[in-house]
């Protein structure tokens, strides 16, 4: 017989860390958390904040998927990591703490979402919270995931603030404060130098709980439906199939990729997608999969005089030797950078109401998002990275096949609106004029791209469309709202219109991109969601009982 628990949660990410411990906290309920990937105890690559270079390349920690042919950019396919791994995303990402706009989240609010506004997400991200220079009306103290100031920034990514003020930009010492627009620098997912994933944060302090069973290793293939209601979930685990019975609830936490995935595995979808794929509607639901946003961006890459910068070049080797032992022994130095060190939040043209595009600054030469390395031995340099904070495009996920094991079929349809694409156009003249001022000119030698030849804004366009990259934010595929004819997936509650006993509580379920990098309001999404899941507890009926007792953490 299939254990029994009262919540089974399938993926252990940002969000389903945070699940696992809020749920099993009091000990009333017993909790299984199922992960595809392996632990995150034996590379030591994920503790080291710069490690995120090499975790891009990680087949083993890292979903390490690719998008469909971008009609829009050149046929392109972009790169689309995802941490597979306890943490999850959490794990392999670049650790800048960014929350997003308010107004973010008044427009959820605005589109039906009771319960989303900021002023009521706000108590969320203040719980989950470690802020290290301490609590205050925006901040929490005392929470599980830690905060911090940043231990090493590069003089380059100093001189881009500085730059960015010679241009007329405000300082913001707090992105997260009373206004995210400005400039400076990065706070970060860290503690005394090293990440602090969600399974830092969470799974640590909850791991050794009686009622908590974390399984590795373990990728859900498909949710048990018994008529309209979710009683377990079906998984693979060292290539055997087994089951885990859900007496309580379902909830998917895999991902803006891999929750719409395992819905439509599971028979929740369009009718015509599953019978595509021969797969029995159990449910219909339109907008599984679709409704995919995420952040595109572009780069103004600058070769420097000065070697000041991050560099593999082998005149750099000795720096990196001492850098290496004041890691290994301080937790200090440039293996504490997470790379996209300072930057901020500025308007592309003065009409805009809030801040529309983001600058990270990174003190390196733009190497493909560290999947081409030639550049970072080739010399020295910085690159600015520019997001538009809110695409009008819309993807999709859907399935390749049947098979449980098939990566999903991605298409985010990037720049099928025009004004993605003149907006980071504008944002290229902004940084290039930052670049210009004199904090940054001394250290100049020659603009690598796009290029001193490409002006106008044909060629800027152009550029954009050849190579802008993804900032691994997905979000929008189990879109919340009220209308599932009109595309929403999960109620403001998180409950899977239609179906008992799921929800869905991850990235997938914003109804809208934030306006900044995703880990922090994927955090908050557990906290909330968790919360909700605990004041809609009915006692369990008789007729549902455990059928075995919970194990103690199992790992693959
Ligand atoms: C390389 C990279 C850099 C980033 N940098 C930043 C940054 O600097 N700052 C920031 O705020 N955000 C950053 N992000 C984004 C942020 O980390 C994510 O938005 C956030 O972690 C998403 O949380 P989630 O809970 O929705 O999903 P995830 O954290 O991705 O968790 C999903 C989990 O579910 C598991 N899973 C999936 N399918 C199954 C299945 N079928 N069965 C079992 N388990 C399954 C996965 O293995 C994974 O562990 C970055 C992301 C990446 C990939």
């Amino acid at each position: 017989m299939a254990e029994s628990y009262d919540f089974v949660i399938v993926g252990a990410g940002s969000a389903g860390c945070v699940l696992a411990n809020r749920l099993s906290a009091d000990g009333r309920y017993r909790v299984c958390v199922l992960e595809a990937g392996p632990g995150d105890k034996h590379n030591p690559f994920i503790r080291m904040p710069v490690g995120v270079a090499s975790l891009l390349r990680s087949r083993r920690y890292n979903w390490s998927y690719w998008s469909e042919a971008q009609p829009n950019l050149r046929q392109r396919s972009l790169f689309l990591p995802r941490g597979k791994t306890l943490g999850g995303s959490s794990s392999i990402n670049g650790t800048t703490y960014i929350r997003g706009h308010a107004q973010d989240y008044d427009e959820w609010s605005a589109l039906g979402c009771e319960g989303w506004s900021w002023d009521e997400v706000l108590l969320y991200f203040r719980q989950s919270e470690n802020f290290e220079p301490g609590a205050n009306a925006f901040h929490g103290a005392g929470g599980p995931l830690n905060v911090a100031d940043r231990r090493y920034t590069n003089p380059l990514s100093r001189a881009f603030v500085d730059a960015a003020m010679q241009a007329g930009h405000a300082h913001n010492p707090d992105f997260n404060g009373a206004g995210q627009e400005g400039v400076g620098v990065y706070r970060v997912f860290q503690k005394r130098g090293r990440r602090h994933s969600n399974a830092d944060a969470y799974l640590r302090s909850a791991e050794r709980r009686p009622n908590l069973s974390i399984l590795t290793g373990a990728q859900a293939t498909r949710i048990l439906f018994e008529g309209k209601r979710a009683v377990g979930v079906r998984y693979r685990r060292g290539g055997q199939e087994r089951e885990v019975r859900a007496v309580r609830e379902v909830i998917l936490a895999g991902g803006a990729y891999n929750s719409p995935q395992l819905l439509l595995l599971s028979g929740v979808g369009s009718g015509r997608e599953l019978g595509r794929h021969g797969i029995r509607v159990v449910h219909e639901l339109p907008g599984v999969g679709q409704n995919l946003q995420d952040h595109l961006d572009a780069f103004v890459v600058m070769r420097t005089r000065s070697h000041a910068s991050l560099s593999f070049h082998p005149t750099n080797w000795p720096r990196m030797i001492v850098a290496f032992f004041k890691y290994l022994f301080a937790r200090r130095g440039e293996l504490t950078s997470n790379l996209g060190e300072s930057g901020g939040f500025i308007r592309s043209r003065a009409e805009e109401p809030i801040p529309d595009l983001q600058l990270h600054c990174l003190p390196i030469l733009n190497s493909s998002h560290g999947l081409d390395l030639s550049p970072v031995f080739s010399g020295y340099g910085y690159s600015v990275m520019i997001y538009d904070l809110r695409p009008l495009s819309r993807g999709s996920v859907g399935l390749r096949s049947a098979d449980p094991l098939a990566p999903p079929l991605i298409d985010p349809n990037f720049a099928a609106h025009e004004r993605d694409v003149e907006r980071l156009v504008r944002g290229i003249g902004l940084v290039r004029d930052i670049v210009g001022r004199p904090a940054l000119a001394v250290h100049n030698l020659e603009e690598v791209a796009p290029g001193p030849n490409l002006r106008s804004e044909v060629e800027l366009a152009d550029y954009v469309r050849r190579t802008a990259e993804v900032a691994y934010h997905p979000v929008g595929t189990c879109r919340m709202g009220t209308d599932p004819s009109a595309g929403s997936v999960v109620d403001p509650r998180l409950r899977v219109h239609g179906l008992q006993g799921l929800r869905v509580v991850d990235c997938s379920i914003m109804p809208t991109l934030i306006g900044g990098n995703t880990n922090a309001a994927a955090t908050m999404i557990g906290e909330k969601g968790a919360a909700m899941i605990l004041q809609d507890q009915q006692p369990a009926t008789a007729g549902r009982e455990h059928a075995e007792q919970p194990r103690q953490e199992e790992t693959a």
